[in-house]
């Protein structure tokens, strides 16, 4: 008999009477001592009379449903606790806490209501204590051995089982105890709970209980897992945060602040306060929120910031203030530049128009020449002229689409296209922009760069402007556009469509003279130091200079001579000490200072030769004398062409071919003559493509020199396409081309007579030192070229070579006689 039992024994005699207190959710075990809020009245009255009553003892007994208020005896279970009130205390708010210690199971049997008022009423119920007697044996033993292991365990995840409870609860070795001491600290439902204490078998209940411990421990070890993964990333985050918080601090420290959301902040200040159009602005909005969400760490940050970067920094409405004074630009493109009458006119008046329409919607202006005419240095006196600023891109080279439109942002390290990384450097919409080389680009497999140009120079579309990385439209149609070039037939034709030619052709010697003593020399002495006196260059030194330094249609290489006197003098001067010395430069010591001579001058460059004729070209160097050389030999009828002629040069040489064959009979050839040799036409300089079509006569005449056996004047130069009837047609470049002939010490130019009309543009000087004979057919040209009389060409035959022998009509009766 337990301690309990004995008090029950001694203090309730069989059939007692106690109160029932209801609980809900709650179930009491005998041994424990729980507290418990009480606020029902009729619980409260329970109690009371439990006190005064019934020597402190009451009966617990928890109810079916917990929400029911006023559970009558069929609301709750049949088995409770006889419990004692050790303590109790009253709440100010009317509810007391009592504390309880179970005694004993006990099952109610019948009983009465007591009440005062209906409110208070509580059952008085008669209890019939259970009998927890234990079952020994092994296989208890093991069962509670095993409970105490597993409590012990379950302890460990489980902090609200204090250690001394702990002790106390294992060193039970009864059953039936051992289940009701451990029931209490499980957190298990409380029907759950109920039907442990209707459990009267103490092996089966602790077997029962000790099943409920193992579910327990699997669930708080899985919560602790649980509970470890939370807290590490929690700690992870945290880690970051301090670690983050901590390189701000330093940076801070060091003077470095970027904290990267004062940044951001700041950025879009800087938005909102700036000119540009909404669309651009919402757009850069946009991406300032993608990198508010960002680390600044990461590359994509990176990117981001910059295309923000770059929205900002073009100058979208930023014009620079321009005025056009007509005068005021005459005086400085004069001042700058000496000749070039009709460029300068011509560049005038498309200012002049500017200033009437008031905008710049209109042609392209695109300046043509050879290099170092000025073309460059003319497009940069005009932004002086009319107030802007200069920017200069070369697209020679250029073969990228993304060049000039740039790369979508999807690629790595994209960047917009050079037309706005160029305003992006001038800070101005409204520069004059001079695309220089237009005809040097080229296309290939990553698309064709001369669209996008098509694009930023069609005043139609060029408002607005994609750039493939900006993905916003951006108004260029402020920019000043000038192109340069250097020959058109490279330029696709609709953007030369769009451009207004202006055409700087190359300068003759006597202007030559005056650039480099007016503006070259100047401009020299000054780059390299220098005073006005300290160098004295004679007018034959320069003379000099330009015929056998340089050979050129331009000013570049003659500048660049200029330079090298410039820069000898200077270290002369620095050598011996003496600033204010002037050095001379005659003809006679002008190879101490530029070495020797590049070029001859005035010397017969050749004999007259049979098979090579002397032609002119029209380059992109300018004009050119070009030399064709035909051969032949015994053969099977073998033409073959070499010499980088490119596809027209090659047409005019087969078309020269063709018109030979065809009028063998007047040249006095046998028809069949080609069969039996092999023609080799060759043209050893001409490596630069041409123009157009222009050396038809040249090769004719070679070729009827070297079928003939006559020799070519060497002093004759001729310029014209031929038919295949023979008829000569104009060509293209005649000024340019009478210079060169003047340069080349030619006497006599034959031209096509259709382009007589075109010698009002070539310079009396040069006139005066050439012979000019417009021509209309080959056969006004042979008797001019060849150096035999025209019936010799014609008719005779010359019969010292046998080659030459054998291709005549009736050699073959000549060779009959012979024999
Ligand atoms: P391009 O662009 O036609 O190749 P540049 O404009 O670079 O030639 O000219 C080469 C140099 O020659 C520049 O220093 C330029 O000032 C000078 N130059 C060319 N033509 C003239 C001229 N008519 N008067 C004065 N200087 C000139």
């Amino acid at each position: 008999m337990t301690e309990f039992d004995a008090e029950f024994s001694a203090g309730n005699p069989e059939g007692i009477k106690l109160p029932l207190m209801s609980l809900r959710e709650v179930v009491m075990f005998p041994r424990s001592i729980v507290p418990l809020f009480v606020g029902r009245d009729a619980s409260i009255k329970a109690i009371d009379s439990a006190i005064e009553n019934y020597g402190k003892n009451i009966f617990l007994v928890a109810q079916r449903e917990p929400e029911m208020e006023k559970p009558g005896p069929e609301d709750v279970f049949p088995v409770g606790t006889v419990s004692k009130v050790l303590q109790i205390l009253r709440l100010p708010d009317g509810t007391i806490k009592v504390l309880f210690e179970g005694l004993y199971r006990a099952r109610w049997t019948g009983g009465e209501l007591v009440a005062d008022s209906e409110e208070s009423a509580f059952p008085v119920v008669e209890v019939e204590p259970l009998d927890d007697d234990g079952e020994v044996g092994p296989e208890v033993d093991a069962l509670v051995r095993a409970t105490h292991e597993a409590l012990e365990e379950y302890s460990k995840n489980n902090k609200k089982l204090a250690q001394e409870a702990l002790a106390a609860i294992l060193s039970l070795t009864s059953a039936g105890k051992l289940a009701d001491a451990v029931m209490p600290h499980l957190k298990v439902d409380y029907r759950k709970k109920q039907e442990i204490l209707e459990n009267t078998d103490p092996a089966n209940r602790l077997e029962a209980v000790f099943e409920l411990l193992q579910g327990e421990i699997a669930i708080t070890s899985m919560e602790k897992r649980i509970k470890n993964r939370v807290k590490n990333q929690m700690e992870r985050n945290q880690r970051e945060y301090y670690l983050n918080e901590q390189i701000k601090a330093i940076h801070k420290e060091m003077g470095r602040e970027d904290d990267p959301q004062a940044e951001v902040n700041d950025l879009e200040e800087q938005l909102r306060a700036k000119d540009m159009p909404d669309e651009a602005r919402e757009k850069a909005l946009r991406e300032l929120k993608k990198l508010r969400q960002m680390p600044s760490s990461s590359a994509e940050y990176t990117v981001v910031r910059n295309y923000v970067d770059w929205i900002l920094d073009l100058p979208w409405n930023v014009q620079k203030e321009t005025s056009i004074d007509i005068d005021e630009a005459r005086r400085i493109l004069d001042n700058d530049h000496y000749g070039l009458e009709k460029p300068k006119e011509r560049i005038l008046e498309y200012l002049a128009v500017q200033k009437l329409v008031k905008k710049l919607k209109g042609p392209i202006l695109c300046l043509v020449g050879p290099p170092g005419v000025g073309k460059t240095s003319l497009a940069r006196s005009v932004a002086t002229a009319t107030g802007r600023e200069f920017v200069r891109l070369s697209l020679g080279g250029v073969r990228d689409e993304a060049e000039i439109r740039g790369h979508r942002r999807t690629y790595v390290g994209a960047m917009p296209g050079k037309i706005l990384q160029s305003l992006k450097r001038v800070k101005f919409n409204n520069p004059l922009f001079c695309l220089d080389e237009i005809d040097k680009m080229s296309t290939d497999f990553r698309g064709d760069p001369s669209s996008a140009l098509l694009e930023v120079l069609d005043p139609e579309q060029n408002s607005s402007f994609g750039d493939h990385y900006l993905d916003l439209d951006y108004d260029l149609s402020q920019i000043f556009f000038i192109t340069t070039a250097n020959s058109l037939h490279s330029i696709p034709l609709p953007l030369q469509d769009r451009m207004e030619i202006i055409r700087l052709p190359g300068y003759l010697e006597t202007e030559k003279r005056r650039i480099a003593r007016d503006f070259l020399l100047p401009k020299q002495i000054e780059q390299h130091g220098l005073q006005p006196d300290n160098i004295k260059l004679s007018d034959n030194a320069l003379l000099d200079i330009i015929r056998t330094y340089t050979r050129e249609a331009g000013v570049r290489s003659l500048e660049r001579e200029v330079a090298t006197i410039c820069r000898k003098t200077a270290m002369q001067l620095v050598e011996k000490d003496d600033m204010d010395r002037t050095v001379t430069v005659s003809k006679q010591n002008l190879s101490s200072f530029l070495g020797v001579k590049k070029y001859r001058y005035g010397e017969k460059e050749n004999q007259p030769q049979i098979g090579v004729s002397t032609g002119l070209a029209y380059t992109e160097l300018g004009g050119e004398l070009l030399m064709v050389e035909t051969a032949i030999m015994p053969g099977s009828g073998k033409v073959s062409i070499t010499g980088k002629l490119g596809d027209v040069m090659t047409e005019s040489a087969k078309a020269a071919l063709s018109y030979v064959r065809s009028r063998s009979d007047m040249f006095g050839l046998r028809p069949d003559f080609h069969s039996e040799i092999d023609i080799h036409v060759h043209v050893p300089e001409g490596a630069t493509p041409k123009d157009g079509p222009s050396a038809g006569i040249t090769l004719t005449t070679s070729l009827v020199s070297a079928l003939l056996g006559v020799p070519v004047r060497d002093d004759l130069a001729m310029t014209g396409e031929i038919t295949l009837r023979g008829r000569v047609l104009p060509i293209g470049g005649l000024r340019e081309k009478l210079l060169a002939a003047h340069r080349g010490h030619i006497k006599k130019v034959l031209i096509p007579r259709d382009n007589e009309k075109d010698l009002k543009e070539v310079p009396d000087e040069i006139l005066r030192g050439l012979t000019i004979v417009p021509v209309d057919h080959i056969d006004d040209v042979l008797p001019h070229a060849l150096q035999a009389e025209a019936d010799a060409i014609y008719t005779k035959m010359d019969e010292h070579t046998p080659l030459y022998c054998s291709l005549r009509k009736g050699s073959e009766e000549v060779s009959a006689q012979s024999h």
